[in-house]
């Protein structure tokens, strides 16, 4: 069979040539230029010391730059220059901030070719799911430049006493705020976040994780292009355990997505400064099934769901709850469509799936198959890895029998591992469903639309996605998204996502009379008063 009309799980794709890019040659260096990596660690904040820290290409293990490693000094370094310019950018008008956002917003869509080669050299995903990242960000900054001045308006309130009292509420900057974000979606993690912490007037200070930081230094360039004001932005790179604290130690509000296990310490330091935090964490998320579902759309979906980025996706589905009148027909189909997913490496839209990021990342996904086989799941299919396409590629992989005894029933994998169950009744499913600590994201499946959404409110997860695996509620940012439960603290997207950077104040301006006994009447006379008012402002249903 040649590799052309091999089509099971893991068969290599064919490279094609792309316009704009040169052709793979198998090596990633000939796509992403060496001098591409220069320019771009240049905006790493280090000292003068020379402490760099090699990272490799995911897709075939070759070294793809030596990036400069900053210490702690230099965080401290970073935030008062970015406090520095903050003062400046707080006073813009918000529609001039926007306009800088709207500029990057076209800058994004016309140079993806780029920021898609990098996404894929440094987290080998494949290239349609390197895209997600670049729709993510210009859903991202469209959305918040459309809303950002109506969000960030003084707004009046009634006061205590109607039309003597009126009361302001302004909602200013937090000043500088630190964004700590993981490998798996390089670009959207480093950059959507900080699009509207930048809106509501505030300075950033990112630390990605030190395996995916170009995506992130490319968005710095080309926000510098856009009329980001210099300094507003700095991007530490370098030990997570030392510098993720020191900036957490410095910032004036803290935005962290990662696992559930780094959030609680973060969540602990910021919470012992008295600032802010938001917690994006891990989810072992299910996707259900039930009778009434449309099968063929179920499983496209499903597989979309499961395996996108290689499973490396916190609202990825991990287990699913199948109707007994449906499974076998569902499965039928379901599995059909993974064992003809194409693995590949190329920096192409070929590929149905990419590469595991790391060696850590393999042997976790592997010791989760392989707990889950010694215990008596079965693989239905999947369960290898494919070292003849890349070192660290890993079949999707499908178990069912599996139970409580297995690391993978209950615990995150983070990979493209699903585990498959059968339920009788919908409330068996919707209680299996919330077994979990986690409370990420759900996808419920039905013809009924008004039945998803009745499940979806008795489902514990921030998100759910009713015939869709992720993509609807990820994409509709208007709406709030995060996580309940080991899931995480507060939401991105919504106002939320904008309101959290912000302080609110609240400023009551007194006319003619006082919120006090006027002059001459006793204490227990203005207690009368008052008794009698609050009754008839209740009976006028006044608050
Ligand atoms: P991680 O917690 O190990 O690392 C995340 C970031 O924190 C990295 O930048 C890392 O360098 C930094 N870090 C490490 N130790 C730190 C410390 N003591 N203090 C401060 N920062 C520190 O997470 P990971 O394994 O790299 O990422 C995968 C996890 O992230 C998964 O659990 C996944 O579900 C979760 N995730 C959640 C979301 C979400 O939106 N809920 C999105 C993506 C990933």
């Amino acid at each position: 069979m040649t590799a052309e009309s091999d089509t099971r799980p893991g068969a290599q794709v064919p490279e094609r040539p792309r316009s704009g890019n040169p052709a793979p040659s198998g090596s990633v260096r000939a796509v992403v230029s060496p001098g591409l990596v220069e320019r771009l660690i240049r905006r790493v904040v280090t000292g003068s010391h020379p402490v760099t820290e090699q990272v490799r290409a995911p897709f075939t293990g070759e070294v793809l730059a030596d990036v400069p490693q900053s210490l702690p000094g230099d965080v401290q370094l970073a935030f008062e220059t970015a406090r520095r310019a903050q003062r400046e950018w707080a006073r813009r008008p918000v529609p001039e901030r926007a306009a800088v956002f709207r500029r990057f917003h076209d800058l994004v869509l016309q140079r993806q070719s780029e920021v898609l080669d990098l996404i894929q050299a440094e987290s080998g995903k494949a290239r349609k799911h390197a895209f997600e990242e670049v729709a993510d960000v210009a859903i991202t900054a469209r959305h918040y430049v459309a809303v950002a001045a109506r969000l960030l308006k003084p707004r009046r309130h009634r006061g205590i006493v109607p039309g003597l009292t009126g009361a302001t509420e302004y909602r200013h900057p937090k000043g500088v705020v630190g964004i700590i974000s993981p490998w798996n979606y390089p670009l959207t993690l480093a950059v959507s976040d900080a699009i509207p912490a930048f809106l509501a007037g505030n300075g950033v200070v990112l630390k990605p994780d030190s395996r995916t930081a170009l995506s992130a230094l490319w968005a710095h360039e080309l926000l510098t292009e856009a009329g980001l004001p210099e300094g507003l932005w700095q991007i530490v790179v370098g030990d997570g355990p030392v510098v993720g604290p020191a900036v957490v130690d410095h910032a004036d509000y803290v935005s962290f997505t990662g696992s559930t296990r780094t959030g609680r310490q973060v969540g602990q330091q910021a919470t012992y400064r008295l600032v802010g935090v938001s917690l994006e964490l891990g989810g072992k998320n299910p996707l259900l099934v039930f009778d009434d579902a449309d099968l063929d759309r179920a499983a496209e979906g499903a597989v979309r769901a499961c395996f996108s980025s290689a499973g490396q996706l916190c609202i990825s589905t991990e287990r699913m709850y199948l109707h007994y009148s449906v499974y076998d027909a569902f499965l039928e189909r379901f599995l059909e469509r993974v064992r003809t997913m194409r693995l590949g490496a190329g920096f192409d839209f070929t590929a149905d799936m990419g590469s595991l990021i790391s060696g850590e990342q393999l042997d976790a996904v592997t010791a989760h198959v392989e707990d889950a086989r010694a215990k008596g799941a079965k693989v239905l299919t999947g369960g290898r890895r494919r070292p003849e396409i890349g070192p660290l590629f890993y079949e999707p992989t499908v178990l069912s029998g599996v139970d409580e005894s297995m690391r993978v029933c209950a615990e995150e994998t983070f990979g493209p591992v699903v585990s498959v169950y059968s339920f009788r009744t919908e409330e068996e499913a919707i209680e299996r469903a919330n077994a979990s600590p986690y409370g990420l994201n759900a996808s419920v499946w039905t013809r009924d639309g008004r039945r998803g959404r009745d499940i979806g409110a008795r489902l514990r997860a921030g998100t759910v996605n009713v015939n869709e695996g992720y993509a609807s509620a990820w994409g509709s940012v208007e709406a709030p998204m995060g996580g309940m439960g080991d899931s995480g603290l507060a939401r991105r997207h919504g106002a939320e996502g904008l309101l959290k950077y912000t302080e609110a104040q609240t400023i009551a301006v007194q006319r003619l009379m006082p919120v006090a006994p006027p002059f001459g009447m006793s204490d227990e006379q203005f207690a009368r008063v008052m008794t009698g008012s609050l009754k008839l402002m209740k009976h006028l249903r006044m608050k």
